[in-house]
């Protein structure tokens, strides 16, 4: 008997997905050699699973301004702002952010999982009601865990759905705090969020977007779905990462809200961790820079996504309607796509692999996502794999057409 039995059932199941190969819950690298590329096992690989949307991890200028903050700062700030202080990068990267989206306000964390844990635990509370998109990411969903607001979900990207909830609590107290994503990480669709801002406006409810997967991406200047959608004015809160498209580690969010910063004394996951260091600062207010200025490479990650996208559907591939950075192929059956998922990283291939129940249609996924640092060469290779791969494991569905590469 140990207090870890509980999860025999779990280390059967990841035993088993390991049994075949390469277990794609435990990758190690060799190395990492550019935004693009790795070694895994002896083996170079395209590294087409790692959201780093942007291909800013090796951006050149980033890496100098980190290198010099550690010089010239330490290694770590050894503490959290509240108790140890702010440096004057963090409050720097608040205010480029704030700049950027056009808001008054601006806090970071120190993850992307930390800022929604750290606004949805605190912005609404006992008495509030937290209304989620059902295919909400884990942070979202752990956020309402930690706060006392009552949680409803309607179901993923369905306006309608979200009217009738919102109209059943209409006379009760309290605020009512709508939360959904710009693109979903799983499937890379877009929340319908000019719909959802219309519902939000009529019954006066509060609208935070988590832009993790669309800054950078989506937008005229890379602000992210709300722009896209034109609907900036609607949103309350904007919460976000530095992890994809800014290529390092941190949380932020952005509002207009009047005393938004009681939250620095209010908010657990803010208060009670260390504050980012200085490296990580420097260069996320570096490619936050870039990211503003260089709109070459949105349109570099857009033909990406086209080219994949396009590639993949051509081969007969269930990759959804929705073009994204995020392209993620349906398969039938999970040891199918474990051996698919093996066999692309043998064949140079390293994309994430997502398993039922933690996908939306309940089938496993093979999900790449696309870099703007990707050539046109690499995109094809990843095609000709999945074409190969497909094919010799049965993969392909019956009514795909023959494609010789
Ligand atoms: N929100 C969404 C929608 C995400 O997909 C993720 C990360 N996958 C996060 C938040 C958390 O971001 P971070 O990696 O910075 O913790």
């Amino acid at each position: 008997m140990s207090i870890l039995d509980k999860f025999e059932q779990l280390r059967h199941t990841f035993e088993r997905v390991g049994s075949g190969g390469h277990n794609p819950f435990s990758v190690a690298f060799d190395r990492i050699d550019s935004a693009t590329e790795g070694v895994v096992d002896g083996r170079r690989v395209i590294l087409l699973g790692t959201n780093n949307y942007l291909g800013l991890t090796f951006d050149a200028h980033g890496i100098e301004e980190s290198v010099r903050a550690v010089q010239t700062q330490g290694t770590g700030t050894t503490g959290s702002r509240v108790a140890n202080g702010s440096y004057a990068g963090h409050r720097q990267l608040e205010h480029d952010l704030a700049a950027f989206f056009g808001r008054r306000h601006g806090m970071v964390f120190s993850t992307g999982y930390q800022a929604n844990l750290g606004m949805l635990s605190t912005v609404v509370g006992r008495g509030d009601h937290l209304i989620l998109d059902s295919d909400s990411h884990a942070s979202i969903y752990d956020g309402a865990r930690l706060g006392h607001a009552e949680v409803i979900r309607f179901r993923h990207s369905d306006p309608e759905d979200l009217y009738k909830r919102l109209r059943r609590l209409q006379g009760t107290p309290g605020s009512k705090l709508v939360v959904v994503e710009g693109i979903y990480s799983m499937l890379g669709d877009v929340a319908p969020l000019r719909e959802i801002a219309a519902v939000k406006r009529e019954m006066g409810a509060y609208l935070m977007v988590d832009e993790a997967h669309s800054m950078g991406v989506l937008g005229e200047h890379g602000r992210g779905l709300a722009e896209a959608a034109g609907v900036e004015a609607d949103v309350d809160f904007i919460v976000g990462t530095f992890s994809k498209s800014l290529g390092s580690v941190g949380g932020f969010c952005v509002s207009d809200i009047e005393g938004f910063d009681i939250l620095r004394v209010a908010s657990r996951p803010y208060m009670f961790t260390a504050s980012l260091p200085p490296a990580v600062i420097a260069s996320t207010r570096s490619a936050l820079q870039r990211l503003a200025e260089d709109k070459a490479l949105r349109t570099r990650l857009n033909d990406n996504a086209h080219r994949l996208h396009g590639g993949l559907q051509r081969l007969g591939l269930h990759v959804g309607p929705h073009v994204s950075p995020v392209v993620s192929v349906e398969l039938e059956d999970v040891e199918v796509a474990v051996r698919c998922w093996n066999a692309l990283l043998d064949g140079g291939i390293y994309l994430n692999l997502a398993l039922p129940p933690a996908t939306p249609t309940s089938r496993p996924l093979l999900r790449a996502s696309v870099s703007a640092a990707h050539s046109p060469q690499q995109i094809d290779a990843a095609i000709e794999q999945f074409a190969r791969v497909t094919r010799e494991l049965g993969a392909l569905p019956a009514e795909a057409p023959q494609i010789d590469f």
